[in-house]
């Protein structure tokens, strides 16, 4: 027998997490397919279930000196038509599953459920968003680079909820979202990437690149990142072959029904050539 926990409060769902193991349940549009029971039966729960997507205090979108912080409870409709959030993750979420799906799944649940293609966490990594968790103990604040630790496995204790994504002032001035799946929509990535850069004087001032789908969790590479900010748009196109090859290095992708190993990293490494080309050509 398992217990529901409706709570009205922030305060209240702390409080139920710091006495009772629960599942987070928010839009349900993972946990309701991993806990899915037969045709026609309800959902198979093996512990109990906190709902809350229906806290008020736990949703919006707001600005402050640190930057965007979206609610936990904020759905991907939201996100897409908020005006205040980034192009690039708005395209992002507009790719992600279908309409209706996206009415009720959350942004925070894209992440906290932590699998390789979850297609928003790529681009909270490249803008350097940070996990918002509270617990009766006090909050703690954790990259969302260093949040996913493998496939659904993520930084957070059984007591503790994602209160807030934020996505800190990052200073770039052009972008790019690629997402390949089988079809156009309603489609889980096979490869995705997220990029950004500055441009100043044929300069690359800025640069983040993140890739998904090609490993048990986000690629980045601060190390490659560096050797490329400084770059002129003419060393940026002689080390093509280098950069790509050196992304290539990072990505270790598997064979699954989605698709094959050898697909995904032929993709990725299109994806890099695509995208320095756009750099180079001065687009945004
Ligand atoms: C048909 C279909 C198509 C889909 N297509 C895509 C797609 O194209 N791309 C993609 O990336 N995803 C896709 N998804 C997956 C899913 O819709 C997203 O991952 C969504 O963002 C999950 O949000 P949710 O609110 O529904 O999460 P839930 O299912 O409620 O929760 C997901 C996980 O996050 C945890 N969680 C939720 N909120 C919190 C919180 N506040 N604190 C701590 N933990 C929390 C839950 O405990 C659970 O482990 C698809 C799903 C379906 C059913």
């Amino acid at each position: 027998m398992v217990n529901k926990y409706i709570p009205t409060s922030t305060h209240e769902a702390l409080d139920i997490l710091s006495k009772h193991d629960c599942y987070i349940l928010a839009g349900g549009s993972d946990l309701m397919v991993v806990k899915k029971n037969v045709a026609g039966a309800l959902p198979k729960f093996d512990k109990d279930v906190l709902y809350v997507s229906h806290i008020e205090e736990m949703k919006g979108i707001y600005k402050d000196e640190k930057g965007l912080h979206i609610k936990a409870g904020t759905t991907m409709d939201e996100v897409e038509h908020s005006e205040l959030v980034p192009t690039l993750l708005r395209k992002a979420v507009s790719e992600l599953a279908s309409t209706n799906i996206r009415h009720f799944a959350t942004l925070v649940g894209n992440i906290a459920n932590a699998s390789p293609a979850g297609d928003t966490i790529v681009v909270d990594v490249v803008l350097d968003a940070v996990l918002k968790l509270e617990s009766v103990e006090g909050e703690r604040f954790v990259k969302a680079e260093d949040f996913v630790l493998g496939v659904r496995k993520i930084d957070r204790k059984p007591n503790e909820l994602i209160t807030e994504i934020i996505f800190p002032e990052v200073d770039y001035n052009g972008e790019l979202w690629f997402k390949v799946g089988s079809r156009k929509a309603d489609s889980i990535s096979k490869v995705m990437m997220a990029g950004i850069y500055k441009i100043c004087r044929k300069t690359l001032e800025n640069f983040a690149l993140v890739f998904g789908s090609v490993s048990i969790k986000p690629v980045r590479s601060h190390e490659l990142e560096n050797e490329l900010k400084g770059m002129s748009f003419d060393d940026v196109l002689k080390n093509k072959k280098y950069i790509v090859e050196e992304y290539a290095k990072l990505i270790k992708p598997i064979d699954d029904q989605r698709s094959t190993a050898e697909y995904r990293l032929t993709v990725a490494k299109n994806m890099i050539g695509k995208f320095i080309d756009q750099i180079v050509k001065g687009d945004k």
